[in-house]
């Protein structure tokens, strides 16, 4: 199957990036795509990754960041019109040391409220249904900007 030239068929997130996987899809621009993390830690948390593929912070590609960062403050901001959000948790790894496991750019949005105990990494699954209807929540309160 053909890919972009940038993506490693064996990426997860270029999978996604591509529609050769599935994801819970919130909103995409140029060179950004916006999805739920499936493994979430809080309800509500969403990661936004390059289209193209590059491993972190170090070798990112500097045309794509930006709008990887500009998704990830629209995506928020609906965050915030649609979920009941007290606080946001903006995070994104770089290395295995930093506890990165997916070794494709991206950034965590992390709803996070008053005492609650700081997880950056979830242990169950989702349901993908439940994922839909949160995703689907929150593209309706997008803004054009
Ligand atoms: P990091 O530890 O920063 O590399 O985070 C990787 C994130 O990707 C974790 O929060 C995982 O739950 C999430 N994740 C892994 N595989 C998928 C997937 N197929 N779809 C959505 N999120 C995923
Ligand atoms: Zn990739």
């Amino acid at each position: 199957m053909s890919h972009a030239p940038h993506a490693r068929p064996d990426c997860i997130f270029c999978q996604i990036a591509a529609g050769r996987a599935p994801a819970a899809r919130i909103a995409e621009s140029a060179h950004a795509l916006a999805f739920m993390d499936l493994f979430p830690a809080a309800e509500g948390h969403a990661l936004v990754i390059p289209k193209r593929h590059y491993e972190n912070l170090f070798e990112a590609d500097v045309e794509t960041l930006p709008d990887v960062h500009l998704l990830a403050r629209r995506v928020a901001l609906a965050m915030r019109r649609a979920l009941s959000l007290e606080g946001l948790m903006v995070f994104q790894l770089n290395g295995a040391a930093a506890g990165q496991t997916v070794f494709h750019y991206h950034a965590h949005l992390l709803p996070r409220s008053g005492g609650s105990p700081l997880t950056i990494h979830g242990r169950q699954k989702a349901d993908p249904a439940k994922l839909a209807e949160l995703a689907a929540r929150i593209a309706a309160a997008l803004d054009d900007a």
